[in-house]
């Protein structure tokens, strides 16, 4: 039976994509996108007093947490998430997190809303979404300098081969370590009219939602503790 108190019903333009640098080392993983009904801004600060490990940022504002175990990125409206194996895993978070959403707006007037945000990034964190192999088919001699380079926006990830596809103009990219543990995630907000362009050159990008407010590259890290 539907929850006459829920602020979210449904969700929509649901998508998953293969997400995830060196995902070889423990299968495909997979990325989701989609929207959920209800603008959820007020409920943000929230969530970041709840998880642990939440990450409230701004400019785009948005808050980065882990929820059973799936690191998840959520915006006033839309929502991204990874790493999952398959759709079904993904619908159950999409579920999950909607039901989250509802409790906490329920018990909003019980809980303490946390309003801190989270600053931004480092060149040894952008240095673990690249292979490291220095092969320099981005233009740079080195890993460590395409990192330096992308973290002061004087290129994108599209310029390296080795990244996957963003599954968003806010990608996030999973990060695994050695043995296959999720390390931490890295989210890139990207260029959306130049990576088009860029993409257009060397072949069609799939699954991507590009939303051309947003002209500066910014990066964010959150590591997972
Ligand atoms: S293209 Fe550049 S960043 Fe990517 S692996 Fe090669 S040297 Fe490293």
């Amino acid at each position: 039976m539907e929850n006459q108190h829920a602020i979210i019903k449904g969700y929509s333009e649901f998508s998953l994509s293969r997400a995830g640098v060196r995902s070889d080392l423990v299968g495909p993983s997979m990325g989701a996108y989609f929207k959920i009904d209800h603008d959820v801004s007020e409920l943000l600060p929230y969530i970041n007093a709840t998880y642990p490990d939440a990450k409230f940022y701004e400019q785009p504002e948005h808050v980065q947490f882990t929820l059973g175990g799936i690191r998840c990125t959520l915006y006033p409206k839309d929502v991204i998430a990874a790493p999952f194996s398959g759709e079904d895993q993904a619908l159950q978070f999409v579920k999950n997190l909607i039901d989250v959403l509802n409790g906490l707006y329920l018990n909003k007037n019980s809980l303490k809303p946390d309003y801190k945000k989270f600053s931004p990034v480092s060149v040894l964190d952008l240095y673990k979404l690249v292979p490291q192999t220095n092969c320099k088919e981005c233009g740079y001699m080195t890993c460590m300098a395409f990192s330096a380079a992308l973290s002061k926006g004087e290129t994108t990830p599209d310029q390296c081969p080795h990244f996957m596809d963003p599954i968003s103009e806010v990608a996030i990219y999973p990060v695994f370590d050695k043995q296959g543990n999720l390390e931490a995630t890295i989210s890139i907000e990207i260029d959306a009219i130049k990576l088009q362009l860029n993409l257009k050159k060397k072949r069609p990008l799939k699954n991507v939602q590009f939303y051309p407010r947003s002209r500066r590259a910014k990066i964010f890290t959150t590591g997972i503790h």
